[in-house]
């Protein structure tokens, strides 16, 4: 295809939920026409051999290795924004004055990199974002001083169940707050991605309008800005050589979903960032091995708090299961949902998560640990309906039951066709002229506008 002569910088926040729907922005608008740079940090870089046709800037260290390994999410996001301000300027200005490249139509930042506005209007380029979260948690992000002034946060156990009548989709427990010991930076952080995404020149979801289109027509209103929706993103091809992991995913599990029964095996994964203790991670493990489902399940190491790997599994564990259990360190997540022998995925609702399974039609169990994950798994259990949501703690026999609910009863069998449906207006929005595919078109004549 003809490049369009006009370069996009991408600027993806170094963390794996975030790289990934970063780089699939990437291929879509490379698809369009447009030249890709992408600036990366150098811890959480993306392998650029997998992409040889964007280039990769690094701005360099930034971090030191203790403030690399800061566990306070926040606090470590906030530290991000203050770190990089100057090598990002540096290499953006850089980009800018290269007469000998394409000139770049804008900048398109994680709207957690919310520094890079102020960045971008000093450098006089246009600033785009992309939110790698759902609609309807970001606006409740955006409204959380409004909820604090009406008393809702701090919460309190007596008020859990109780309605949000702001959101009615919601209860008290569904804000999306993290623990936290500076409760002041999650705050700012959030205060500053809300203020820097209203002040930038657009705003690019990985949703679609046909899901969640009550809170992108609220999105409209409460923010002055282009709203662009072109979702699903999903990885153009599964081999290697596509991937965008930070880790090496382990494909000898597609083989043995290979010789599993169609729709039989409970996929289990709960992301990058979330962990379990080792009493949680003992009641998931029996659950599954009670349940008598085949599963496949990710444990990657620090996943289980105080432990490297699996040391906490008794002896024997997989080994009395005969085949019928299955443990990475990693796996091939989008190949792995699309594949016919999985009936379930046992997720933390990330949203690149629960945007997969429903691009798969793979129906949820739902086990949201913070933030934006209580507000996507309340989505997919009440209002799509098409996951069940662990509720009442995490006890093997609660989780055998769910398991059987999903699997064998009667609401399973719905929750299975409502996901079958949504799976295909994920498909169908995709197309010419449907939803997405004019939001994308949208985007496009947006971007060649500016400047
Ligand atoms: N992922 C993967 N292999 C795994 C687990 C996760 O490739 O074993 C990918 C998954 O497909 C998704 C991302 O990692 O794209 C996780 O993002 P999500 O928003 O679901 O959760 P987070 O890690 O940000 O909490």
């Amino acid at each position: 295809m003809d490049r369009k002569g006009r370069k996009l910088v991408l600027f993806p926040l170094p963390c794996q939920g975030h790289i990934n729907p970063m780089l699939q922005l990437a291929n879509i608008l490379y698809s369009k026409g447009f030249s890709i740079s992408i600036i990366h940090t150098s811890f959480n870089c993306p392998n650029p051999s997998n992409y040889p046709h964007f280039t990769f800037h690094s701005i360099g260290e930034g971090l030191s290795e203790s403030e690399a390994s800061i566990h306070d999410g926040f606090a470590f996001l906030s530290l991000l924004n203050t770190k990089y301000v100057d090598p990002f300027r540096e290499c953006l200005g850089r980009m800018l004055c290269d007469v000998s490249e394409e000139p770049v139509a804008c900048l398109i930042s994680d709207a957690t990199f919310y520094f890079t506005q102020a960045v971008a209007e000093s450098l006089k380029v246009p600033r785009i974002v992309l939110k790698t979260e759902s609609a309807s948690s970001f606006l409740v992000f955006a409204a959380l001083p409004l909820l604090r002034e009406r008393g809702y946060i701090p919460i309190q156990d007596s008020r859990l169940e109780e309605p949000v009548v702001e959101f009615p989709h919601l209860k008290v427990k569904d804000l999306p707050l993290v623990v936290t010991s500076t409760p002041e930076v999650f705050y700012q952080v959030i205060d500053s991605v809300v203020s820097e995404t209203k002040a930038s020149s657009g705003l690019i979801w990985n949703t679609f309008e046909e899901l969640e289109h009550s809170e992108l027509t609220r999105m409209r209103n409460e923010f002055p800005i282009p709203i662009f929706p072109i979702g699903p993103f999903h990885n153009a091809s599964f081999s290697n050589s596509s991937s965008s992991s930070l880790t090496p995913e382990d494909k000898s599990c597609i083989s043995w979903l290979n010789t599993q029964p169609h729709k039989s095996v409970i996929y289990v994964s709960f992301g990058s960032i979330a962990d379990l203790n080792e009493a949680e991670f003992l009641e998931v493990a029996w659950g599954l091995a009670n349940s008598n489902q085949p599963f496949l399940w990710v444990v990657r190491p620090g996943l289980v708090n105080g432990s490297e790997w699996l040391e906490s599994l008794p002896n024997g564990f997989l080994e009395n299961l005969n085949g019928r259990g299955n443990i990475v360190k990693w796996a091939p997540q989008q190949e792995v949902l699309a594949h016919p022998a999985v009936g379930a995925f046992w997720t933390h609702n990330g949203w690149n998560s629960t945007m997969e399974s429903i691009r798969e039609g793979v129906p949820m169990i739902c086990m949201p640990r913070f933030g934006d994950q209580l507000v996507n798994a309340r989505y997919v259990s009440q209002v799509w309906k098409v996951g069940l949501q662990l509720e009442k703690g995490l006890k093997r026999g609660y989780i055998e039951k769910t398991i059987e609910k999903l699997m064998v009863e009667k609401e399973g069998e719905e929750i299975r066709f409502r996901i079958s449906k949504l799976k295909e207006k994920a498909n169908l929005c995709l197309k010419q002229d449907a939803s997405s595919y004019k939001s994308l078109e949208s985007l496009v004549s947006h971007i060649s506008s500016l400047g």
